[in-house]
């Protein structure tokens, strides 16, 4: 029999791709060869983002990019896009399956009985959340867990809440028992992910406790927190992070630098409370790094507004930023807002924010030169030189011709070197580790 190949594209955030990776775990179990998204493959699933107009341009342009390419073979799109945008994309030509987001753990059973010829329907599948398998045949070194999906917030401006649902949480002895199926597949880096997991809540066991417990399991790993609210954090959270295995790094949404906005924005903080959050991290672990999200262009956003989000960037130090211009979507508080900004004003901003932050990312790169870090090889050239991320979550390369990927190193920074992506920091490889 013909081994069948599918190909992947994912658009968005990290539980997006998480959910493929998990379902490319099923396919790859069966037998199915994964295939690069350019090539010809039998199946095409494409996992869709919605969060800003970005994103479903990207989505919209990765399924006609399958259309257009293999016109006879089984396309499924899933994703946020799926469930904001289901009639527009019923009404394209070619697609056949959507799948909403509580139903996409099983494409697998609903690719397999199509080509089975016992083709079942999108609406007969059990919805689950959490029906994931453990993605160990990952697309990647890192390996992402959901914990949590959804989210109670309603942020003005954000449409994932309607796309996601309310918030729910993994029960914790899933959570624990998918982590020690990768790490005994192999894997060295475990990165928790959810839309608000900050929030994690499973019958009293929260957030922290759940850090705990991971950390509690044996082996050789690290974990990462990805992307966090700053919802506010007690002072056990913040001693977490004395544990070695624990990165000490924090993507931390601020979305904006002035209070009016973040109110309108309905954010349950203040500036004040985040600078406290920083305050404890930078003063407990001076190179703690610090990324955040940005939005520009929310309406009603003036210069000064704009001013003090481009001053707490350079005060906080955040090693990098990821800008979102604003964008109407469709069914939340903001699409009704008055004093919308017009796209040249966004487009600049969002060029201003980018230059500071490619100055804070150098920055912070010089107060690691001379230090150790703990870099767990990706990936591994003919030249002998070895690629990966430090604990503190900076690309470093070293030259080490017999490094083996999915291994850690101890390297000692010595050099940053200013590529066309990212900058990455070179250095000396003082031996592995086992
Ligand atoms: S916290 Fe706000 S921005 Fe984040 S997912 Fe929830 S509603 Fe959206």
């Amino acid at each position: 029999m013909m081994i069948k190949r599918i190909a992947f594209k994912t658009l968005g955030c990290r539980l997006n791709q998480f959910e493929t990776d998990s379902v490319a775990t099923d396919f790859h179990s069966a037998g199915y060869e994964i295939v690069n998204f350019n090539e010809k493959a039998e199946v095409y699933v494409i996992n869709t983002c919605t969060v800003t107009g970005q994103g479903d341009h990207k989505s919209k342009s990765a399924i006609n990019h399958a259309l257009r390419n293999s016109p006879d073979a089984v396309i499924v799109v899933t994703g946020c896009m799926a469930e904001s945008r289901k009639d527009e994309l019923e009404m394209l030509e070619g697609i056949n399956y959507i799948v909403d987001n509580k139903r996409k753990g099983r494409i697998f059973d609903l690719v397999h009985s199509h080509f089975n010829g016992t083709a079942s329907r999108v609406e007969d599948l059990t919805p689950d959340v959490f029906g994931f398998s453990a993605a160990v045949r990952g697309l990647h070194t890192r390996n992402l867990i959901k914990i949590q999906d959804g989210c109670d917030n309603f942020c003005t401006f954000c449409i994932v809440p309607h796309v996601r649902g309310r918030a729910v949480s993994r029960p914790s002895g899933d959570v624990l028992g998918n982590i020690r199926r990768v790490l005994d597949a192999g894997y060295r880096e475990i990165v928790l992910t959810g839309v608000n997991i900050s929030r994690y809540n499973d019958a009293g066991i929260g957030f922290e406790s759940l850090i705990e417990k991971i950390l509690g399991l044996e082996g050789l790993f690290r974990l990462r927190i990805s992307s966090v609210e700053p919802d506010g954090f007690s002072k056990h959270f913040y001693h977490l992070f004395a544990h070695e295995k624990l990165c000490p790094h924090l993507h931390i949404c601020l979305q904006s630098g002035s209070d009016r906005i973040i109110s309108a924005m309905g954010r349950n903080y203040t500036l004040s409370a985040f600078m406290g959050m920083v305050n404890e991290l930078k003063g407990r672990y001076p190179l703690f790094n610090l990324t955040t999200d940005i939005m520009v262009g929310f309406p009603g956003e003036t210069d000064e507004d704009f001013r003090q989000t481009c001053n707490i960037i350079r005060d906080v130090g955040f090693s990098h930023v990821h800008t979102f211009k604003f964008s109407i979507r469709h069914g939340t508080k903001a699409e009704r807002m008055s004093g919308q900004i017009p796209g040249r004003i966004i487009t600049g901003r969002s060029r201003i924010i980018r230059e500071i932050s490619d100055a804070n990312k150098m920055a912070y790169r010089r107060m690691l030169l001379d230090r150790k870090q703990v870099v767990l090889v990706e990936k591994t050239d003919h030249n002998g030189y070895a690629r990966g991320y430090g604990e503190h979550y900076v690309p470093v390369a070293f030259l080490n011709q017999n490094a083996e990927n999915n291994r850690f190193y101890r390297v000692m920074l010595q050099g940053i070197r200013k590529g066309s992506g990212d900058m990455i920091m070179e250095g000396v490889c003082e031996g592995g580790l086992r």
